[in-house]
């Protein structure tokens, strides 16, 4: 897509109109009443307020009683999971059980299998308000195919902006880590791998549909090597660097045992620590850790309802965060966290965490929604372009009811109703300036024709019959 032209006065191609509320979290954060966004070519033309003209459109989507934001932005994912949900055997795990529980069902993974499960989730994180959502898919067996270029097509299919990284692992457990020999690669093939994802997906132009980072998946699933020549590809690549970071008290024993630092002084020996980097979780970084995450500019994925599933009391500091400069996002987590994609339901748990560890004045709606759409779009280097209403960002925005039982009552504030009731999801979510959820209802068709073979799928690889 090229740069909008601000000047053009043909008619916009999209008018969203009518909503109650139009949050733009623009630099001033902007609140528009009885306001509207109109997009061109993928990009916002104009936003403005009932006192505002609208532009013509050629066409015109009613928000009337909606709450109007920017799309929420995924920071942290693992897709393919959702063919392992809420799978019996691991369900009272710790981290570490639960993933060498799955390892060996993951090592069935497939191309349709990928396809399927990005299609899935991909159209379920729209449903929760979701317009551009990363992927970290880190398990590439021998013999699965081309699982990127798989979930990269779904995406393509639903029209969602997506993110994708080349995840991996390289360090089994005949070499000290934790996945088995069946799901891990070579550090070349990987690198290799990475590079060609990188040539063949990574579109670096304006308004870009899809872009590649590059992941290895953890401190305990990695060799310290890949870790450093993962870091020195992506800078000469000029993409971005995923990784999680501080997930669990079982990492810091892993990390002081094997490479005797803390993960964070890992991932800065490694040569992690910059602006190019995001992290999933961070939940368990020391007071200057937090401090040199800020100097860095790492970016921090908090995952709130990961968090509280994988359980033991920890909670990622995200005041903290913020308050020394470092930018968090917003993400769901694969289904060894949540088992639901919703990044409303996510922004609802950063909220109610943010409260319930700095108390009732540390955390507002706006903070939260703040995290799932500036903080996030920071995350993944597109800030000013993702995660804001305003002109020449993409036209990615999401129309929410506040009507209805469960909103009933709520008169003074829509964006703190947005999050304290429901539970609800997007009546609209724009992509594009193109609906994906329309009315509530998701604009692809042949949903159950995916669902059936989603499920057989998840047979397959969970080993069930039918
Ligand atoms: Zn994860």
């Amino acid at each position: 897509m090229d740069a909008p032209d601000p000047t053009a006065s043909a008619p916009v191609d999209l008018l969203v109109t009518g909503a109650e509320l139009v949050v733009t979290m623009d630099d001033d954060r902007r609140e528009l009443a009885g306001g509207w966004v109109a997009c061109r070519d993928g990009f916002v033309a104009a936003v403005g307020s009932a006192s505002d003209a609208t532009p013509d459109a050629a066409r015109v989507v009613r928000a009337d009683g909606c709450l109007v934001t920017p799309g929420l932005v995924n920071t942290h994912h693992h897709i393919y999971q959702n063919l392992t949900r809420a799978y019996l055997p691991a369900t009272a795990s710790t981290l570490f059980d639960w993933l060498t529980t799955l390892y060996p069902r993951w090592a069935l993974l497939d191309e349709e299998a990928s396809y399927l499960s990005a299609w899935v989730g991909l159209a379920e994180l729209a449903m929760g308000g979701c317009t551009t959502s990363t992927d970290h898919l880190y398990v590439h067996p021998a013999g699965g195919g081309d699982l990127l270029a798989a979930e990269i097509e779904a995406a393509r299919d639903l029209g969602m902006r997506f993110h994708p990284t080349r995840g991996s692992m390289s360090l089994s457990r005949k070499d000290g880590g934790l996945p088995p020999d069946s799901v891990v690669q070579d550090d070349d093939t990987i690198l290799a791998a990475s590079e060609e994802a990188v040539a063949r997906h990574h579109d670096r132009a304006p308004g870009a549909m899809v872009r590649v980072a590059l992941a290895p998946c953890s401190p305990f699933s990695v060799t310290p090597d890949l870790m450093r020549r993962t870091a020195e590809l992506a800078e000469r690549l000029d993409v971005r660097l995923h990784t999680h970071l501080a997930e669990d008290p079982d990492e810091d024993r892993f990390c002081l045992d094997r490479f005797g630092r803390r993960p964070i002084e890992h991932f800065e020996d490694c040569g992690w620590g910059s602006d190019r980097a995001w992290v999933a979780h961070c939940i368990y970084p020391n007071e200057a850790e937090v401090a040199r995450m800020g100097g860095w500019g790492t970016g921090v994925a908090h995952c709130p309802s990961s968090n509280m599933m994988i359980g033991g009391g920890g909670i990622a500091p995200v005041a903290e965060y913020r308050a020394a400069g470092v930018p968090v996002g917003l993400g769901c987590d694969g289904s060894a966290s949540t088992d639901c994609a919703s990044l409303w339901l996510e922004a609802r748990g950063a909220l109610l965490l943010g409260r319930q560890r700095g108390g009732p004045t540390s955390c507002t709606a706006r903070d939260a929604l703040e995290i799932g759409t500036r903080g996030s779009a920071a995350c993944l280097g597109r800030l000013g372009e993702l995660g804001v209403l305003a002109p020449g960002a993409a036209s990615d925005l999401v129309a929410w009811r506040l009507d209805g039982l469960a909103f009933a009552g709520a008169l003074t504030d829509p964006v703190e109703a947005l999050l304290r009731c429901g539970p609800t999801r997007a009546h609209h979510t724009i992509v594009a300036g193109r609906p994906v959820i329309e009315d509530g209802e998701l604009r692809a068709t042949g949903v159950g024709d995916i669902l059936a073979r989603h499920r057989l799928a998840a047979a397959r690889l969970q080993g069930v019959d039918l």
